[in-house]
Parts: structure tokens; sequence; C-alpha cells
């Protein structure tokens, strides 16, 4: 523990296994995983299917490099293409990954389009990663302080306002893109309206920007449908994956369709590990038995059980100021900072997030059962009436 950085406020547990969506500490202690590891294991623990096809991948070939072709990364990108209704797909390794491969398309395309300094224009209460790029990206400025200089070439405007970024354009000539997240997970469950995605969509399409959509936590089905752009009907030109893609196994991608097709030439941009068959593995297979099992339907129909139960629960307490969120990518704001319900969870064997101070957030894994989400519900209740009458 001592050779470690100091990086993450960590929570005085370790977990041995898990099974399904419950995970057992080396204390031997049972905890309902309504968390997924932010949004990450898609299958819940253990997954007899993705446990068996990573065994066996790991047994023929783990790594070869992109020096050479990858089936498995061919198959995968032809699905994330036809499932994303995009065309082309780079892998990485991870969320922040994903989004440098999108801010540096937006480069590219501006360039090639004679814009010398382009801007992208970003989101208050974005969360886009913590490398230089994606941190100036984000918008919180305590993630920020004492990184800078930050990266130029970033604007920020209020989320949901279509009239800002008008604004913006009128006289700022160097923007070549906006880049958003359709539901905000750091931010605190905030979702962009349906008007304001098809204006945005629009005003891209006229200005000749690209728009592009990071969905590395509200993507892979976590919504209600496989992009949470779906929703409103929207194609943006980039997309971003990471989180819940490989269900634990550590991969990213970039998703490019239209405008932003064809930008980077070999040479352009890499990744020594990205997208080799251990991880392109764990994504089809993934993918595979979200598809086989229905996973998108229930988490709709489970998502809303979840909202409605807590809904069911608090009601008439004046404390809570909102229960929002699709499918199982779910907030509930209190009137107060609630950081400390992290760590009552734990001592009811329940794992949560509290995320923008005041926001309990909910990722449980695409496999949550009604069951499950019920105990969620029940002890979940609990926990935030006493924890408000306590205070
Ligand atoms: C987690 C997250 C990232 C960063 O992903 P890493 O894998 O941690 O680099 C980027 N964007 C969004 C929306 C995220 O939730």
């Amino acid at each position: 523990m001592s050779h470690l950085m100091n990086t993450y406020a960590r929570l005085p547990v370790a977990f041995s296994h898990g099974e399904g969506s419950w995970l057992t500490d080396t204390e031997g202690k049972v905890y309902l995983d309504a968390l997924s590891g932010i949004a990450v294991s898609t299958l819940g623990h253990n997954h007899p299917q993705l446990v068996a096809a990573i065994t066996a991948q790991a047994g023929r070939l783990l790594h070869s490099s992109n020096l050479y072709r990858i089936p498995q990364q061919e198959q995968l990108a032809d699905k994330l293409a036809a499932l994303a209704g995009m065309d082309e797909v780079f892998f990485c390794n991870s969320g922040c990954e994903a989004n440098e491969a999108a801010i540096k398309l937006a480069r590219i395309y501006g360039h090639q389009h004679g814009v010398d300094k382009p801007a992208t224009i970003v989101m208050e209460k974005a969360f886009h990663g913590r490398t230089l790029a994606t941190l100036s990206a984000t918008g919180s400025r305590k993630a920020q302080a004492g990184f800078e200089p930050l990266v130029s070439g970033f604007l920020r405007v209020p989320y949901n306002d279509l009239g800002a970024i008008r604004a913006i354009a009128r006289y700022n000539k160097n923007i070549v893109a906006v880049m958003l997240e359709i539901v905000q997970g750091e931010g605190g469950i905030n979702t962009a309206e349906v008007d304001f995605q098809r204006g945005l969509r629009a005003l891209c399409d006229d200005r000749g920007w690209l728009l592009i959509c990071d969905e590395v936590q509200c993507g892979m089905g976590r919504t209600g449908s496989w992009f949470a752009f779906q929703h409103a009907g929207i194609r943006p030109d980039v997309a971003t994956l990471a989180k819940g893609l490989g269900s634990g196994v550590p991969i990213g991608a970039c998703l490019t369709a239209g405008q932003a097709k064809g930008l980077f030439k070999p040479g352009n941009h890499g990744s020594t590990f990205g997208g080799n068959q251990l991880a392109t593995t764990a994504a089809l297979t993934t993918i595979g038995i979200i598809e086989q099992d229905g996973l998108i339907d229930r988490a709709v129909v489970v998502g809303r059980l979840i909202r409605e139960g807590l809904a069911q629960g608090l009601a008439g307490n004046r404390s809570i100021v909102d229960i929002r969120g699709q499918g199982l990518m779910i907030g509930i704001e209190l009137d107060r900072p609630c950081g400390e319900l992290v760590t009552r969870g734990l001592e009811v064997g329940l794992l949560i997030n509290v995320t923008a101070d005041k926001v309990v957030r909910l990722l449980p894994p695409l496999t949550f059962s009604t069951d499950e989400a019920s105990e969620l519900v029940s002890r979940l209740t609990k926990l935030i009436l006493d924890f408000l009458a306590a205070a």
C-alpha cells in the first residue's frame, strides 16, 4: 500500500471474488453490486460464457501487435459499425485514449479544411478523462487544477444550451467539432434533451462540424439502447467507447462515420496493445451475450423498476431533488452532499457511488435481475432515509 501512488481515496475493502451481481470481500462479507466497477462489468462477475471465451483465447494467443492482422479486431469493428450505424473503428485500451483519438481526428479534420487552430466546443460538467487533452476537455476545474498549462483549443458552453453554441459560432471561425456525453456520468447523470441533440446535429451539419459523442459510460446498452445517441435518432460523426465494452478486460474504441471517415492514415495514430486478441475476444463475447440474452430490453425494464421503486420509497421526502436517468444509468440527487452514503452502503452490503457531490449514482450490471432490483431499492431507500434523518 505504501508504495502505491496516492491517486485514489480508496475505501477500506478488497474483493476476492464475484458471482453475477454479488461480490465477496476478503473477510467473506457479500455485497450487492449496483456499480459494476463504474459501468464496466456489463455481464456481472464470473459470467461463465465470458470466462470460457477469454480462457480459451488466452490458451491460444493473447497479443500479436497491430503490425499484423487481428481477425477478432476486424470482426469486432464490423459488429460495432453495424450496431452503431457507423463506418470505421480504431481500438485502444481506455476511455481517455478513445477520446484522445477523437480529439486528434477533429484537429486533422480542421487542418484539412483550412482551419489553422481548430477548436472543439465542450460542455460544462463534462468528463472525458485524465490525460492532458481529455482533462482539458473535462468541465471540472477541480480536476484540472495544478496541471496548467492545459491543452488549448477547447471552448466551454452550458449543457443543453444550443443558443450558447450558436452565439460562439457567430464570432469564432476556428470551431471544427462539438464533443459531449449524451448522458453525463461523472457530472451527475444529466441527459441531453432530444431537441438539443437534434438541433446540435443539424447545426453541425450546417456548419460542417464533427459531432463527437463520448459514449464511454453511457454506451454499450447501459441506457436501454446500444448507444445513447440512438434514443434521439441521431448519428454522430465520431463516437467513443470503453468502460462496458470488454466487461472488465480493458478496451476502448473510437468509431467514425461520414465526414470523419478516412481521416487517419498509417502513421497518424496507433496503440501497442489496442484491440489485441484477448481484449477483442472479450468485447465480441460481451456483445454476443448482450444480444443472446436480450440484456438491452432488460436494462429498460429493470431500470424502470429501480427508478419507480425509489420514487415510491422516497416519495414525499423534500430532501430528494430528483430521480433521473435512463435504463441502468440512474441518479438520485439530494439537497445536500452525500458522499457518506458510500461507506454507509458498504456497512449494509451495498455498492453504490456518489458523484457531483450530491448525486447517488447507480450503474448495475446489465444482467441485474428483477429480484436484485427490489433488493437494491429496499436497501438504498432505507440507507438514504436513515442518512437524511440523521442529519
Ligand atoms: C470514465 C470515462 C472516461 C475516461 O475513461 P478511462 O478509461 O478512465 O480513461 C471518459 N469519458 C467518460 C464519459 C467516462 O465516463
